[in-house]
């Protein structure tokens, strides 16, 4: 081979190992997702294939190269589709995949040792490897996870790779024809020409893959608290906001709600901090099955929850808070010998004309204060003269 191409197989060997740094890189950084260490792996035995490439010469015989090259793209192939199963929740089986390493390495030895056929030889690892960068793609495409821009541009990138590795395994498969001068032309200039600028391309589509799906952990991880998983204050106003536009256009009715629990700092004092926390997860797992799905309910501070409910006056608001208080009743909280029942006090408010979402919530705030002054335990609603809530306050 001439010295250009030892150039490109040295340049692709450096290349292979800083996308495999890249991945090992993401997964101790990022929270060790296990697809990112076997793409590393992946990328690790793609400089080692190109650096046998390169080593040709310098290898004991013919069939010892293709042998070791062979093997070396199956297993580099496994690690690609292992990883993207890994990654879209596939499950795949090591133990399947060992069994098709095996099958394949030895299909080659038959090829290369037995009965040897140049051109199964040579078309077995680009034509797997088009069997299995078609299979990423398709899956990649049918996957619903997010974000489903990289996933498209990733699948794309797959295909196009896949059907070079197809194309250079189908020139392989015709070596012996009377053509093969330009074959042999034909096949240096895929594998050589098209096959590198796509292995690059499928290698940046890879990061690209990675950094969004941090990208959108962040920003979920923004949005939630993670003792409750209900949204936090952020996640809360964001929805709320969503809500509030929806209603306003339609000119329906919105309530806010604010529950704030009853001698909270007791049960810290009383039973230790985890079980407080037991407490609250109690709390809004209780309170996300009395609401609707489309209310936006999130914790906006310690004890404090709150939901928005759309398309809602407030009295219709109360009956649900009352409903709560009486769900909360039913259901202590149960740890151990310890039993633990849970009271809140509830204030709600109604969207009126000249409010915006700081004064819906601050009426609120001031009812569920009122709330506090009557004794606890009670759903108080903004602007309503008597003390509502109270007559069912058993
Ligand atoms: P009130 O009936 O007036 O609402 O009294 P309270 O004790 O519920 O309210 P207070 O504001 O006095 O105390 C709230 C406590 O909530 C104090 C704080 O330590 C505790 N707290 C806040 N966040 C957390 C948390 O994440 N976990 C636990 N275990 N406790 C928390
Ligand atoms: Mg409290
Ligand atoms: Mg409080």
């Amino acid at each position: 081979m001439g010295p250009v191409i030892d150039y490109l197989l040295a340049s692709l060997v450096v290349i292979s190992i800083v996308l495999a740094g890249a991945n090992y890189l993401a997964y101790r950084l990022f929270e060790r997702p296990r697809h990112a260490l076997m793409w590393a792996v992946a990328f690790s035995l793609a400089a080692l294939q190109y650096l046998i490439n390169l080593l040709r010469e310098a290898l004991p015989s013919n069939d010892f190269y293709w042998q070791s090259a062979n093997m070396v793209s199956f297993a580099l192939v496994l690690f690609a589709l292992w990883g993207h199963s890994e990654r879209l929740r596939l499950h795949t089986d090591w133990r399947n995949l060992l069994a098709c390493f095996a099958g394949l390495s030895l299909l080659s030895a038959v090829f290369i040792l037995w009965v040897p056929m140049d051109n199964l030889r040579t078309a077995l690892a680009p034509g797997f490897a088009c069997l299995a960068m078609i299979h990423i793609a398709l899956a990649l495409v049918r996957s619903t996870r997010e974000p489903r821009l990289a996933q498209v541009v990733a699948a794309v990138i797959h295909l196009l790779f896949g059907l070079t590795q197809g194309l250079a395994a189908a020139i392989a498969l015709n070596l012996n024809s009377d053509a093969r001068e330009q074959m042999v032309q034909l096949y240096t200039a895929v594998n050589f020409g098209l096959m590198p600028t796509l292995f690059i391309a499928l290698g940046i589509s890879v990061i690209f893959l990675l950094a969004t799906d941090l990208a959108s952990r962040l920003s979920t991880m923004a949005l939630v608290d993670s003792l409750t998983g209900l949204n936090n204050r952020r996640g809360y106003m964001q929805a709320t906001e969503g809500l509030w536009a929806r209603c306003r256009r339609a000119d329906k009715p919105l309530s806010l709600m604010i529950a704030d629990l009853d001698y909270f700092k007791r049960i810290n004092d009383r039973y230790g901090h985890s079980m407080g926390d037991r407490a609250l997860q109690h709390f809004a797992r209780i309170l996300r099955e009395s609401v609707r799905v489309e209310d936006a309910l999130g914790r906006i501070g310690g004890e404090e929850f709150a939901v928005t409910f759309g398309e809602m006056s407030s009295a219709e608001a109360e009956a649900i808070a009352l409903r709560f208080r009486a769900a909360l009743a039913r259901q202590p909280l149960r740890f151990g010998s310890v039993e633990l029942e849970l009271r809140a006090s509830f204030g709600i408010a109604e969207w009126r004309d000249k409010d915006d979402l700081a004064s819906l919530l601050k009426r609120a705030d001031v009812a569920l204060y009122d709330a506090k002054a009557a004794g606890r335990d009670v759903v108080m609603v903004s602007g309503a003269r008597s003390l509502v809530g109270m007559a069912s306050n058993g």
